[in-house]
């Protein structure tokens, strides 16, 4: 007797396949890695499974049934925060705020050690610099981070970090002055 119904072990399989084959048919998605974000078309990164599954709220999680082959978009104006071919997921979809995106409270940066924009500009602001970069160097080897099930982007943070102290150093000079 045949039947149309696949076992639910199959899922996976039949998730990789259905990625390569609308990556043929979809000019959007390449097979190079460079992948633009349906909204702001900016280029976006793929990010693991096991990030996108971690992140996720229940419900949002309750309408997939694979969560390989999302990309990331870091772009702070644009509301996407995971696509792939048939969906997008933004805010709304994640139990973490996603800190990269304009008007996000906290602004965090750092997920492993608790690092936000807010912190950061205190300190810039008490003291005149931010010890962000040696505290997360420094538990990164002693206690070990996990960037990637806890950072939306999915990897470490210390570029963002210091790209984000660069920025509040410079704008409370521009104040000062
Ligand atoms: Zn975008």
């Amino acid at each position: 007797m045949f039947s149309t119904f696949k076992p639910r072990k199959y899922n996976f399989v039949t998730c990789s396949i259905d990625r390569q084959n609308n990556e043929d048919s979809n000019s959007t998605f390449s097979l190079k890695g460079k992948v633009e974000c349906p909204k702001c078309k900016k280029k976006a990164k793929v990010v693991l499974g096991k990030t996108v599954e971690h992140l996720l709220t229940l419900k949002a999680k309750a309408k997939l049934s694979c969560f390989d082959g999302f990309n990331y978009c870091k772009t702070p104006s644009c509301e996407v925060v995971y696509f792939n071919e048939r969906k997008i997921l933004t805010q709304k979809d994640m139990h973490v705020v996603v800190g990269a995106k304009e008007g996000a409270k906290p602004s965090i940066l750092c997920y492993c050690f608790e690092w936000s924009k807010e912190k950061i500009a205190k300190e810039i602001e008490e003291n005149g610099t931010s010890l962000a970069l040696t505290d997360i160097k420094h538990k990164m080897h002693t206690i070990g981070c996990q960037c990637e099930i806890l950072n939306p982007s999915g990897v470490c943070c210390l570029g963002d970090v210091s790209k984000a102290i660069k920025e509040l150093k410079n704008s409370s000079d521009s104040i000062l002055t």
